[in-house]
């Protein structure tokens, strides 16, 4: 498979290049040069195997000649063996129609593992024997960050940077990540926000001191390799509801529109996807985006959800570019327009035929926590804001009343348990593998809101390593 650029300048590039360099030099984001696609009985006989083997299924078109069946099979094991359930992403029933796809069973209790660990395992098969290096840097307001220094701690040829927002992540978040001593890893608290973090982390990215003197790599959803490993659930659990024979809707919380953008694959490829739903809180520019075509950046609004607190979703300019033909000038046009006004419309038939699969709704503090407690008094579960901000959605929108309808849960309850109380009265116990995070050692750095600062510490560390 080969890999093209959403803005269509930048070099087609292997599935191994395309993982290891993240975002494309031309700007834009590496897509699959086509979708691959799935006939109902290739579907229908994914219906009794364990998720390693699905995974092995549905990725292996998209890593063709870069690695060989086996050899997919082997890291898919060793990812997904990390799991603490056994079905890796369970389905839970909460009445006749309403399901939830619980992604939260990795090490650090978000979705974001089961990408993540997929992608330490690919950065370790392609780096292992040669001399190449690389320094991944990254900025997270919470669970990207754990779930990336999980995935590559102890790893050779990389070292992981990730930069938070001291005193700005909740101390379970800050703890899953500072109590990994691996000395490949290296935690930075910063003085200031994430999005001063994050755009520290961008001006690295275009620095070319720094470029001249370490590998950068970029481990955030814009690299094509997590959504591939996101595309293999919604199959999975279509399957289980009677795909491909009975269409299956999914309700999706939504920040950087990967995890939803995951979906949208699984249908190009030929899943039977009755709806798809893109579940955002107060910061909803995708919903004003998918409702009118008003693609605006405003300003972020805290909320309990705060993993969904984006306003500009990068992986919605994959979505643009099909729904542009895939007319790569037409896209470097428009978000060219985006990068200047911090705004632009969406032409009304790319809209049209966005609307075609996506339906979308904007869900405030209240409706979500009444969410959250309809799971808890109809369904018997604990779930976390996020997925309730999903679930809330799912229930708001009118969907065929035969149409099996998922809500995939994005995190464990207990990662975000003062929310889920004040929701529920009840407190989420840690789950018994996090053991004694509140006792474990912490290691990290503290520095200043200062570009140049965190650019020397980076540099410094990376020559050690
Ligand atoms: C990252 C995250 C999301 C949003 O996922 P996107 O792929 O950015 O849309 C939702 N819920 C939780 C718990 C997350 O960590």
């Amino acid at each position: 498979m080969e890999y093209i650029s959403t803005r269509g300048s930048a070099p087609t590039l292997d599935f191994r290049a395309a993982t290891l360099a993240g975002l494309a030099s031309d700007g834009g984001l590496y897509v699959p040069a086509k979708w691959p696609q799935m006939s109902a009985d290739e579907i229908r006989a994914l219906a009794g195997l364990d998720y390693a083997e699905t995974a092995v299924r549905i990725m292996a078109p998209f890593v063709e000649g870069v690695l060989t069946e086996d050899e997919l099979r082997d890291l898919c094991r060793a990812a997904y063996g990390r799991f603490s359930h056994d079905a890796v992403t369970p389905l839970v029933q909460l009445n006749h129609r309403h399901w939830l796809l619980e992604l939260f069973h990795g090490p650090t209790l978000a979705f974001k593992d089961v990408a993540l660990q997929l992608l330490g395992q690919l950065f370790e098969k392609f780096l292992a024997g040669g001399d190449t290096n690389i320094t991944i840097v990254g900025a997270t307001s919470g669970d990207t960050g754990s779930a990336a220094i999980e995935a590559v701690a102890g790893r050779e040829h990389i070292q992981i940077f990730m930069l938070h927002p001291e005193g700005r992540v909740s101390d379970v978040q800050r703890r899953q990540m500072t109590t990994v001593l691996a000395p490949n890893v290296h935690n930075i608290a910063i003085d200031g926000s994430f999005d001063d973090a994050q755009a520290m982390v961008k001006r690295l990215f275009g620095d070319e001191e720094a470029r001249g003197q370490v590998n950068l790599s970029a481990v955030n959803s814009i690299n094509w390799a997590r959504l591939m490993a996101q595309v293999v659930y919604y199959f999975y659990a279509a399957v289980r509801l009677g795909g491909p024979d009975r269409p299956v809707a999914f309700s999706v919380p939504t920040g950087n529109f990967g995890d939803v953008f995951a979906g949208y694959v699984a249908a190009q490829m030929g899943l039977p996807i009755a709806r798809l739903v893109v579940a955002t809180n107060v910061n909803d520019i995708l919903h004003r985006a998918l409702t009118s075509g008003d693609y605006s950046a405003g300003t972020v609004t805290a909320t309990a959800t705060p993993s969904m607190d984006i306003q500009v979703s990068s992986n919605f300019e994959r979505l643009l570019f099909d729904l542009a033909g895939r007319d790569g000038a037409a896209i470097t046009g428009m978000m060219g327009e985006f990068d200047r006004n911090r705004a632009m419309s969406i032409p009304a038939d790319m809209l049209a035929g966005a609307r075609g699969l996506f339906s979308s709704a904007s869900i405030d503090g209240d409706t979500m926590a009444l969410a959250l407690r309809w799971a808890q008094e109809k369904g018997g579960q604990i779930i976390d804001p996020h997925s309730a901000v999903g679930l809330a959605a799912a229930r708001a929108l009118e969907i065929d009343a035969d149409i099996p309808v998922v809500t995939l849960a994005t995190a464990h309850p207990a990662k975000f348990r003062e929310a889920v109380e004040r929701a529920t009265g009840v407190r989420p116990p840690l789950p018994a593998r996090l053991g004694n995070l509140f006792d474990r050692e912490e290691r990290y750095s503290r520095l200043p809101g200062d570009y140049d600062a965190v650019k020397a510490f980076v540099l410094a560390e990376a020559a050690r390593g």
